[in-house]
């Protein structure tokens, strides 16, 4: 769950905003007690109220003690907030303004990672996504299903009822998704929204909580040669493939072909089996193709592993220029 990156920069924003909203008060406290001693000294006399209350817990009468010095505690506050309110200040001017008022920016709660945190590492994450995306603000909402020419195949089905059928199910596989959920081989011409969906499925699955990996391909491959052959890793490594919960190659078979990327390929595929995390492929090439690109052991493990899912039609960005 929760991308250990994503993690860390959470903790260390909230803890940014910690130190901020600590400051801040410091200066609100120092600006208001000099423009009125009377609140200056209700703080001491609140700080006063606060030791003898944790020694009231040793007297006889300690739960009397102890009512009429809270009762008193509660008296001060009020005067304070009336005198706040009488300088135009809000109520809570003096309280130090966290983000996160469970945590108290710190990010935990009782030892266990706060909710803020959380929140926190899928904007992250999504922002991350958002950076390194071939296209943006791509979700299911805003897939146009209006460039599917509504032509019979062979079987009786048009290509626009396949992509309503291929968007459905890519949404119930993000809303159901898990680390075992099945593997994904997407596949089909140029520009029917294979990267849309890729990239609406890895936003919503992000925002389910998950390790997402996303990267085209190219980029993947290319990274992965750099952090072999090279000291200077770039956004991906094969650790961070194999670890994520969701790995997703968009375009695979457009980078440039080598020995090498054949093997990673293999590496990437292998790895993931092994420890049953899915990864969705998106690409133009058909099984054959990927035969003949990536060999007969990839392609048998695609056929045996993989759930197909066939786009079919024309290009969409050549129609879009089109309906201009
Ligand atoms: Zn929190």
């Amino acid at each position: 769950m929760y991308s250990p990156e994503a993690i860390s920069k959470a903790f260390a924003a909230a803890a940014q905003e910690r130190a901020q909203a600590l400051a801040l008060s410091i200066e609100r406290k120092a600006q208001v007690e000099q423009q009125c001693p009377r609140i200056a000294a209700i703080s001491r006399e609140l700080s006063g109220i606060g030791a003898s209350i944790a020694k009231a817990f040793y007297d006889k009468n300690a739960a009397q003690s102890i009512d009429s010095l809270a009762a008193e505690s509660l008296r001060l506050q009020q005067e304070r907030k009336a005198l706040l309110k009488s300088m135009h200040l809000p109520e809570d001017y003096l309280e130090v303004p966290y983000s996160c008022p469970l945590c108290s920016d710190r990010g935990r709660v009782d030892g266990k990672i706060c909710s803020c945190i959380k929140q926190r590492a899928v904007a992250i994450s999504l922002k991350e996504l958002a950076r390194i995306s071939p296209s943006k603000n791509c979700s299911f909402d805003n897939f146009d299903l209006s460039y599917y020419k509504n032509l019979q195949d062979k079987n009786g089905k048009s290509a626009l009822e396949k992509a309503k059928v291929n968007l459905e199910y890519l949404k119930a596989y993000s809303a159901d998704f898990n680390e075992h959920s099945k593997s994904l081989y997407i596949f089909g011409k140029t520009g029917l929204g294979k990267t849309h969906l890729s990239l609406a499925t890895a936003a919503a699955v992000i925002q389910k909580g998950y390790n997402v990996v996303y990267g085209m391909a190219g980029v993947i491959f290319s990274d992965i040669e750099k952090e072999k052959f090279q000291s200077t890793p770039g956004t991906y490594t094969m650790q961070k493939l194999l670890d994520a919960d969701l790995l997703i190659v968009d375009d695979l078979g457009s980078e440039f072909h080598t020995s090498f990327s054949a093997s990673v390929a293999h590496n990437i595929i292998e790895g993931r089996l092994l420890t049953g995390k899915p990864v969705i492929i998106t690409t133009n090439l058909d099984i054959t193709g990927i035969q003949q690109q990536y060999g007969e052991r990839i392609a048998s493990r695609i056929i045996g592993e993989y759930v197909p899912i066939q786009f079919e039609g024309e290009d969409i960005r050549q129609m879009k220029k089109f309906m201009y």
